[in-house]
């Protein structure tokens, strides 16, 4: 197996192919061999599993999930990496790859096709420009036990954010909406060509089986979030009333009493099923 991690390796390869980094499409190689070897173990991929890796590069990754999973299916946007993932992974015949933008593939049918019977996970390094979108595309998907992934670790640190904590956002969650998060370890700057500006981390969400809320309107539950995190400096009822102007402000400070809170209370402090309590305070109020 060819050792793509290898700098020596690596940039002959390249070379070779007269590839050049595009910023533009978040391409940061991996060039330290424990990494894509950790991540793949601390997946949890063995043979029962069917994975879905998003932006293979030049497949440092796709080596490590190819050796344990039963199925792989690697989605990557730059057709100029064929020639290169042809030399690098071109041996494993558990591979797909899909030349497509992640974003325009329909993810959940491409489980239900590629991955009947197997235990269907996402893993990737992602692309940090569109870490977000790929992340809510995966989890609103609900067709995956787990997603594991390389990110900014600021955006680790926000999707494992506590409520009352300076990360805690509408994005937190979110994720915490579908998933429990937990960031796994840290990956500095040095073990990517090129180097990125910033500290990554892996984080594994681990798709809950079971909500532990109950939420009757889950349109509304994150209409809740997003009006409370758009003004989070000010209080609740005043991003609950610009985000549903039929309660104006008396309206919203009614919503929290029933609900058993302060009045004064700001939004970036309250947990999940606090938030479900007053989304579905609304739901009842527009019912009655
Ligand atoms: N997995 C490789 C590694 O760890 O060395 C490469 C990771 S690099 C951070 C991100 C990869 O995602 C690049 O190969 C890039 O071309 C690919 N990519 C960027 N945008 C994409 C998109 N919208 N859909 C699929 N792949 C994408």
């Amino acid at each position: 197996m060819v050792n793509v991690t290898d700098i020596q390796v690596m940039k002959p390869l390249l070379a070779a192919h007269g590839f050049h980094f595009s910023k533009a499409k978040g391409q940061n190689f991996l060039i330290q061999s424990w990494v894509p070897r950790q991540i793949a173990e601390d997946a949890g991929v063995d043979e029962t599993a069917g994975v879905l890796e998003i932006g293979p590069g030049i497949g440092p990754l796709t080596q490590q999930l190819c050796l344990r999973a039963k199925k792989v299916v690697a989605c990557e946007l730059d057709q100029r990496l064929k020639p290169i993932l042809d030399i690098t992974v071109g041996e494993f015949d558990n591979l797909d790859i899909i030349w497509n933008d992640v974003l325009k593939t329909d993810v959940k049918a491409l489980v239900a096709e590629q991955f009947q019977g197997l235990r269907p996970m996402a893993c990737a390094n992602l692309p940090y420009y569109i870490t977000s979108p790929i992340l809510s595309a995966l989890l609103e998907a609900e067709c995956f036990e787990s997603v594991t992934v390389m990110v900014q670790k600021e955006v680790a640190v926000r999707i494992a954010a506590k409520p009352g904590s300076a990360d805690y956002s509408a994005f937190t969650i979110f994720c915490q909406y579908y998933t429990e998060p937990e960031i796994l370890f840290d990956v500095p700057a040095h073990c990517f060509l090129p180097q990125p500006k910033v500290t990554s981390a892996v984080i594994q969400l681990k798709v809950r089986k079971e909500r532990p809320w109950q939420i009757d309107d889950q349109e509304i539950f994150f209409r809740v979030v997003k009006a409370s995190f758009a003004m989070r400096r000010k209080k609740l009822t005043n991003g609950l009333a610009s985000g549903f102007p039929e309660l104006g402000k008396t309206g919203a400070a009614e919503v929290l009493e029933a609900c058993g809170m302060d009045v004064n209370v700001r939004g970036e402090t309250l947990s999940i099923d606090q938030f479900a309590r007053i989304a579905n305070e609304i739901v009842r109020r527009r019912g009655a």
